[in-house]
């Protein structure tokens, strides 16, 4: 017998609302404006706007109209204002630096109809950025504190440029720095993160962060750099004195999925990083240090000399502690304390200096150990307000080798 089916008017209704329902549950569509006239000019090529294709396609976001704008206030303004009626999602790279040139801020104020309004909170982030780096901010840089009257500013813990959102005919229009490191920053931790609240968005993102010590960024991204081109696991670095991170983002379905996605690469990435790798996410280089020492039942003195009491601070968390440290304030520290560490049975014991010199900082240390007594300097050509850190960074790591290598001759 062939039953037909005659849809009454009751599963017709129940039909029709479902397609209803399921036209409803669209992704949302972006566009993006890269602003910039040396872009236009042909002088820098625009890979701002090719990072956010990557993101917006993991994000399942669909990516419609991509435009590209000199330094115009008018010109850029309209043009926000018309993909705001086509899209869900505006994203502008560029143009918030501090200059009259720079017309992003007054550009999105124009289309949204409202005044610039100066944030207290903003102008002491942009002060507190410069401090950090031992610069004075100058009246300019007052500029980057103003964002649209409504907009949400987003904070910029890579730069200076504070970035902002605010929505405009319901679209929400974001706008990012044109540097791309911060840009990447910022839309990776912070704006992909608000449009997955926003629109709901079904894909689940996982990351991992994998640390590497004494290895520079341009060593680790040379051991990496064919992982960093991967679209969805993506592979980023984030260089810190003396440690490079490796941040693996996979987004996928599921929480499960996303995992089995990262678990791959991070062993991939482990293996080609090979003595640097020392932990992952929330792990320390101290605390990696403490945990090896402890596992011998061995301590370490650490004698400092041209260094602030930061190191201390840090290393007085550790619980409980193997390491001790002495900063010593006299100019030129020496036995006492080292020959009460050597009587006291310390197995690893360092005497490290710190010079700062106009274009560099040396480290120069003495590491004894049951084996050896040896001297070594390394130097630091970066920020001199990075180089105590590096420092403490590179006198852990060597224990840390120290102790690595030792096991390996044991086994
Ligand atoms: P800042 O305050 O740091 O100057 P900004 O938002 O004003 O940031 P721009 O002045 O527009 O950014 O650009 C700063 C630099 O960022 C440019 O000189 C260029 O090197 C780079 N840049 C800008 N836009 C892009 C882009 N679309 N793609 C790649 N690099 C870009």
């Amino acid at each position: 017998m062939i039953l037909e089916f005659y849809p009454n008017r009751a599963t017709l209704t129940f039909y029709s609302t479902l397609n209803l329902l399921y036209s409803n549950i669209k992704m949302p569509i972006a566009e993006t404006i890269a602003i910039g006239t040396e872009l236009l000019l042909g002088e820098i090529q625009d890979t701002n706007t090719h990072f956010i294709a990557l993101q917006l396609r993991n994000a399942g976001i669909d990516f419609y109209r991509a435009t590209m704008l000199g330094d115009n206030p008018g010109r850029i303004a309209k043009a926000v204002k018309e993909a705001a009626t086509r899209a869900d999602i505006v994203i502008t790279s560029g143009g918030l630096g501090p200059t009259v040139d720079d017309p992003t801020r007054e550009a999105i104020a124009l289309a949204a109809g409202v005044e610039l309004e100066f944030h207290e909170e903003l102008w002491n982030q942009v002060q507190d950025r410069f401090r950090r780096y031992g610069r004075k901010p100058t009246e300019n840089n007052r500029r980057q504190a103003y964002i649209p009257r409504g907009a949400t500013a987003i904070t910029n813990p890579v730069g200076t440029a504070p970035a902002f959102y605010i929505e405009i005919d319901g679209c929400i229009v974001v706008s990012l720095p044109g540097v791309p490191r911060e840009l990447e920053t910022l839309l990776v931790d912070t704006v992909i993160p608000l449009f997955h609240d926003r629109f709901h968005l079904k894909a689940v993102l996982r990351s991992v962060v994998i640390h590497a010590a004494t290895a520079g960024e341009s060593q680790i991204d040379e051991w990496v750099a064919d992982l960093e081109t991967g679209a969805n696991p993506t592979v980023g670095l984030l260089a810190h004195p003396g440690i490079t991170d490796i941040r693996i983002t996979a987004r996928a379905d599921s929480e499960e999925e996303a995992n089995h996605m990262i678990a791959g690469l991070r062993e991939e990435v482990i293996k080609r990083i090979g003595q640097s790798y020392f932990g992952d996410d929330e792990t320390t280089l101290e605390q990696v240090v403490n945990q090896m020492l402890a596992d011998k039942d061995m301590r370490a003195f650490i004698l400092l000399n041209g260094f602030d009491r930061t190191f201390e601070t840090r290393i007085e968390k550790l619980e409980p502690r193997q390491i001790f440290v002495f900063t010593s304030t006299e100019d030129n520290p020496s036995s006492p304390e080292l020959e009460i560490a050597r009587t006291s049975g310390y197995e690893i014991i360092i005497r490290a200096d710190l010079f700062k010199m106009t274009d560099q900082t040396n480290l120069a240390f003495t590491f004894i150990t049951p084996e050896e007594e040896k001297s070594i300097t390394r130097s630091h050509g970066g920020h001199p307000e990075l180089a105590q850190t590096w420092a403490e960074n590179m006198l852990l790591d060597f224990i840390r080798r120290y102790l690595y290598n030792k096991n390996n001759r044991q086994e």
